[in-house]
């Protein structure tokens, strides 16, 4: 009796103990978020650029992976709206064309020691999904103006980004503002197709220049409001590396003929094994790296007990994970991810066709590579009878990892706490692709966000149906390229 009554106090002092550790490293959490003076808020005539950006999104510059489906005349006709809508820019910056549609434009700095700054946005925008256009409230090439938004193709994806950026040197030229720092401005046109013409050929005409850059930003991450449970402040997500992506076709062979008397594996069958296979066998995973990062930025804003859950992961690890893993977002920072998009395999009810196969699309984490998924897949497939081919071409490795804290990021971090104070900013890894890879050559600070203020579901809209942009969001994206330019050129 008295052995089991030592073994409960025991018991009960481990708890004790086990709980103090808990809170007091939730207590003892620091913030790492940035101390701002308040700043005067840029007066600015917010009316005249909404109707800017409209006008914009009338331009229908789509870009199609069959150049010859692209239209000319909408490009040229964007440039020629944007000289006579900031005069300012075209009197004062250098403009080159590059790849026929993509811009560069410099404003010189009065300090040459100092390396250049680079904002990078794309003109173009995806196509409106064939049969979905009775689905938008507005069509999506009228930059109609209602209900406090700005509607249309390109309103988040990325003529915001193009046009706030234009807006506010605009602004600062008209401040008589003068850079000691270069700026360099780089629009470019096929982003939605990979920037293999644009963006790649803008970095390697810098970098045949010997151009090096301080930092480069892209669009990426976003302010968003409700971005996490236990997090009531809106959220500034600062990509500083991109997932990389490869398509694997995997092709399943078999003896066809009547289907009268099949094989115990028809090619369906095998292909459908290797699916089952690979999906029930992810890449490993886990809260490491950049999302590690994250948590240690986001962890102390949250409520207490999140914030004890997110600073004690020595304990609560496995369970987060668990959590995570069942989100298709959390998952997908925490993995390589594994996406069957494309099946296909007979072409009549009673013929076992020869092969069927299947594509599969994998979102490759930092620190995975593509030979890497290539031997993981292999390994699950473990099928002679399955072909594997990797398509190369498409093929990308994740991008390097830019530096979450030092001086860009914390510019950039900065900049958006001025712009809108209480905002909580994270470094993040993005999930999808952007044009800020191609500049690698020339920067090692390679940061990806559009300061405009979204909630996560109307992210769903960009590259959907309805996409559209709160006019107030407009103004803190101008105000913010405003204040940047400011911080890190003047
Ligand atoms: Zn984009």
């Amino acid at each position: 009796m008295k052995a089991l009554l030592r073994i409960f106090l025991l018991l009960l002092v481990a708890v004790v103990v086990l709980a103090g550790v808990v809170v007091a490293r939730a207590v003892t959490v620091t913030s790492k978020q940035a101390a701002v003076a308040t700043v005067t808020k840029m007066d600015l005539d917010l009316d005249a650029a909404v109707q800017r950006l409209s006008k914009a999104v009338t331009f229908k510059t789509i870009s199609f992976q069959d150049p010859a489906q692209s239209d000319a005349s909408q490009f040229e006709g964007l440039h020629a709206f944007m000289e006579q809508s900031y005069p300012k820019v075209h009197a004062t910056l250098k403009r080159e064309t590059v790849s026929t549609h993509s811009l560069l434009y410099t404003w010189s700095g009065s300090d040459a020691a100092l390396k250049p700054i680079l904002l990078v946005a794309h003109q173009d925008v995806v196509p409106v999904v064939p049969g979905s256009e009775s689905k938008w409230e507005q069509d999506a090439f009228s930059g109609v103006v209602k209900d406090g938004f700005i509607w249309g193709r390109g309103t988040i994806d990325d003529k915001i980004s193009v046009f706030g950026i234009l807006e506010a040197v605009e602004k600062l030229i008209a401040e008589g503002k003068q850079p000691k720092r270069t700026v360099l401005l780089f629009f470019g046109h096929d982003e939605e197709i990979g920037g293999r013409h644009g963006a790649l050929e803008g970095a390697k005409l810098l970098a045949s220049r010997g151009v090096k850059v301080e930092f480069v930003l892209d669009e990426g991450g976003a302010i968003v409001s409700k971005a996490m449970p236990g997090v009531a402040a809106p959220v500034a997500t600062i990509g500083v590396a991109e997932k990389g992506y490869m398509t694997v076709k995997l092709t399943a062979l078999a003896d066809g003929g009547h289907s009268s008397q099949p094989p115990r594996d028809s090619a369906i069958a095998l292909l459908a094994k290797a699916i089952v296979r690979l999906n029930d066998h992810q890449m490993p995973g886990g809260i490491s790296g950049l999302t590690a990062d994250m948590l240690d930025h986001i962890g102390p804003e949250m409520s207490f007990g999140l914030k004890a859950v997110v600073a004690n992961r020595w304990l609560f690890s496995p369970l987060l994970e668990r959590q995570f893993a069942g989100s298709p977002v959390m998952n997908a920072f925490m993995r390589t991810t594994t996406a069957p998009t494309i099946i296909s395999g007979g072409s009549k009810d009673n013929v076992l066709p020869p092969e069927a196969s299947v594509s599969v699309n994998f979102r490759i984490l930092p620190g995975d590579t593509i030979g890497g998924v290539l031997d993981h897949i292999k390994e699950v497939v473990a099928d002679e009878r399955v072909k594997i081919e990797p398509n190369l071409e498409t093929a990308l490795e994740a991008s390097k990892v830019s530096p979450s804290s030092g001086t860009d990021f914390d510019l950039i971090a900065r900049s958006v706490r001025e712009v809108a104070p209480g905002v909580v900013t994270t470094p993040y890894l993005v999930l999808g692709g952007t044009d800020a890879r191609h500049f690698e050559p020339v920067s090692d600070n390679i940061y990806r966000f559009l300061p405009m203020t979204i909630e996560s579901d109307d992210l769903k809209r960009m590259h959907g149906t309805n996409e559209r942009i709160g006019v107030e969001a407009y103004g803190t994206a101008i105000r913010f390229y405003h204040r940047l330019i400011e911080n890190a050129a003047m």
